[in-house]
């Protein structure tokens, strides 16, 4: 699932093909939608809300997008082929460029000022202008009972942290994802870790956080269970976590990252 980082880059792109441009087309292909006609509007800005993209257009109106499991936007000069079948939701193109959102998990259009209900209930977000590292501590911790791996995913406390993150900041943490977030002491160290791995990820096309961008030395837990743990030799564990069917894969070191409740 693209992560706040991916989502960044996504907002890039997509303002570099239409930010500023007027839309010669546009096409909803989801129901709600299917007579919304943004033609002749000029695009403004395309922003990432931790995983979410909003792209304003002139007349107080966003289009709302979320790539959720497998969506992504698509961009190619104008008058390529689109993306054949049905996996295109929504196209917007000006007289240079076409964008195709494939496969979204979401598409919204609203008023501007309104966009508060879709995004409101989203807690900081570690690449947004408006980060606020003792407001994600705050709300990670709202919940003493929560385990930090579920709070680290919970949107509401941080946007954009998905399973890559949240695994490889609580490795770098060194702290277990099952412990509750009541018997961490320094919750604002692990909001400022992810923010760290976040923002020196967001320009890159591959992803590390081990500074390594060599497969297989590239995460130091995610995607490596069995394998030995880089920093001290064990084997690496993963299991998940959430309660079904929102369970969601979760890998550690059980010796860099003790503190797992017996049982
Ligand atoms: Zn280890």
């Amino acid at each position: 699932m693209p992560e706040g980082d991916v989502v960044y880059r996504t907002a890039r792109r997509l303002g570099r093909a239409l930010d500023g441009r007027v839309l010669v087309r546009s096409d909803f292909r989801v129901p709600r939608y299917a007579t919304a006609d943004l033609t002749g509007r000029r695009v403004l800005e395309t922003v990432s809300r931790g995983k979410h993209l909003l792209t304003r257009v002139e007349g107080d109106l966003t289009v709302h997008t979320h790539l959720r499991m497998e969506g992504s936007w698509q961009i190619s000069p104008a008058g390529r082929r689109v993306p054949p079948g049905d996996v295109v939701r929504l196209l917007l193109a000006n007289t240079e460029w076409q964008a195709a959102g494939v496969r979204l998990g979401m598409v919204d259009l609203v008023a501007t000022a309104g966009e508060h209900r879709l995004i409101g209930h989203l807690g900081p977000d570690p690449l947004g202008p408006d980060w606020d590292v003792a407001e994600a501590a705050r709300r990670l911790t709202r919940d003493p009972r929560a385990t930090i791996g579920e709070a680290l995913l919970d949107q509401r406390n941080l946007a954009g942290v998905g399973t890559v993150y949240r695994a490889e900041t609580l490795f770098l943490a060194g702290v277990s994802p099952w412990r509750p977030v009541g018997e961490i002491e320094d919750v604002e160290g692990i909001a400022a870790l992810a923010r760290r791995l976040l923002h020196a990820n967001r320009d890159r096309a591959t992803r590390a956080t081990t500074g390594d961008p060599r497969p297989g030395r590239d995460m130091w837990v995610y995607g490596r269970a069995g394998r030995s743990c880089l920093r001290c030799g064990h084997r690496i564990s993963r299991g998940e976590m959430g309660a079904q069917p929102q369970e969601r894969l979760i890998f550690w070191c059980r010796h860099c990252q003790p503190g797992e409740p017996a049982g």
